[in-house]
């Protein structure tokens, strides 16, 4: 395993993560989730993502029984969680102190720990001052619930904003953001965030390394009925794969795959590997809905040697690969 530091902050964390959203109860019981937990603590991953929205607070659970049955020391991993959907009503959602407060002690009952080392704001709340939310975080963070927090899908200036306000009152500012990125999707942690990594030291665990699954190639056969694609209650997935962007991306890993062959790797691999080629990401959190997808994901760091300026520029080619445009006579 190789590990790199949090952004600026002191924590190390394992270069290849592992999470649970959609897997965790929807396809991953309990002997799953600690089998794959025990394979990825083996193969040196010290960071496992949760939120309180995963299955309803279910994946919380489903990883806290696999914490207290594999009885790692507590300070040889790090758990996380993310504060954003904890309900319908009013005080159960958002970033305000009061929910920010109870979503907290919620995650650490469900996960059967005393503090989270990592704790995410899932996404923006518009409707909460962003002072009330980093005063909310530093007090937990005081309090030794929480050890370092950060933020999911903000903005570059949603970011700096609070970083002013912990500056401002000597507080806590966030150490990390957790955003979406992909060889499909860059434009935050290549282009947005590009200011706050030097100055703040902004760390990223990145999410959807395979973009659910298209950067395996598995999907020009068309949906297999075992995949999240297929899952009834994420529709919205399979109606993004079944978009002409969606085609497209299916189209894109398919020349990709003639890559990741020619490495002598598979796709998923060299689309994990990618993601590790930029030194801005802290960490990449793998999912996977079965033992055999782990094992094939966490061999892409040595994948990752092969990746040379040649090849990446062979990525960019297809990456970019716009169409023709109309010829002129
Ligand atoms: P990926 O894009 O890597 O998708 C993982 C899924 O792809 C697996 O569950 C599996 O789905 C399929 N897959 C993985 N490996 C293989 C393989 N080798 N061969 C075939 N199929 C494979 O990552 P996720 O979208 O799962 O995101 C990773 C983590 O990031 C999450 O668990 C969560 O912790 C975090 N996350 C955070 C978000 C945020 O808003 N902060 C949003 C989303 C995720 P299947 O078998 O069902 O086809």
């Amino acid at each position: 395993m190789q590990y790199r530091r949090l952004g600026k902050s002191g924590l190390q964390l394992s270069a290849l993560s592992f999470g649970s959203w959609v897997t965790f109860d929807n396809q991953v019981d309990d002997g799953g989730a600690a089998e794959m937990m025990a394979m990825a603590y083996d193969a040196g991953v010290n960071f496992f993502d949760n939120a309180e929205v995963y299955a309803a607070g279910e994946s919380e659970r489903i990883m806290g029984r696999a914490l207290k049955q594999l009885g790692w020391g507590r300070d040889t991993y790090c758990v996380s969680s993310k504060v954003y959907w904890g309900g319908e009503g009013p005080t159960q959602r958002g970033l305000s102190r009061k929910h920010v407060h109870d979503a907290c002690h919620a995650a650490l009952e469900r996960l059967q720990v005393d503090y989270l080392d990592l704790y995410y704001c899932h996404r923006p709340d518009l409707q909460t001052p962003i002072e009330e939310t980093v005063r909310a975080m530093h007090d937990l963070i005081a309090q030794g619930k929480v050890l370092y927090w950060g933020t999911s899908e903000w903005s570059a200036d949603q970011i700096t904003e609070a970083h002013g306000h912990a500056r401002a009152l000597n507080l806590t500012p966030p150490t990390m953001e957790q955003p979406q990125y992909n060889m499909f999707v860059r434009d935050k942690v290549e282009r947005d965030y590009k200011r706050l990594y030097e100055g703040p030291g902004l760390g990223t665990t990145i999410w959807s390394p395979l973009a659910s699954g298209i950067l395996t190639g598995k999907y020009s056969a068309g949906i297999p009925d075992d995949s999240r694609m297929a899952l009834e209650q994420y529709k919205f997935l399979r109606d993004g794969l079944e978009s002409a962007e969606g085609q497209e991306r299916v189209a894109k890993a398919q020349e990709l795959a003639a890559i990741a062959a020619e490495l002598e790797c598979t796709l998923a691999q060299l689309a994990i590997a990618w993601c590790l080629t930029n030194e801005r990401v802290s960490s990449v959190i793998l999912g996977a809905s079965r033992a055999s997808q782990l094992t094939e994901n966490l061999a892409a760091l040595d994948v990752l040697e092969k990746l040379d300026a040649g090849i990446l520029e062979s990525i960019e080619g297809i990456l970019d690969n716009k169409p023709e445009p109309p010829q002129e006579f």
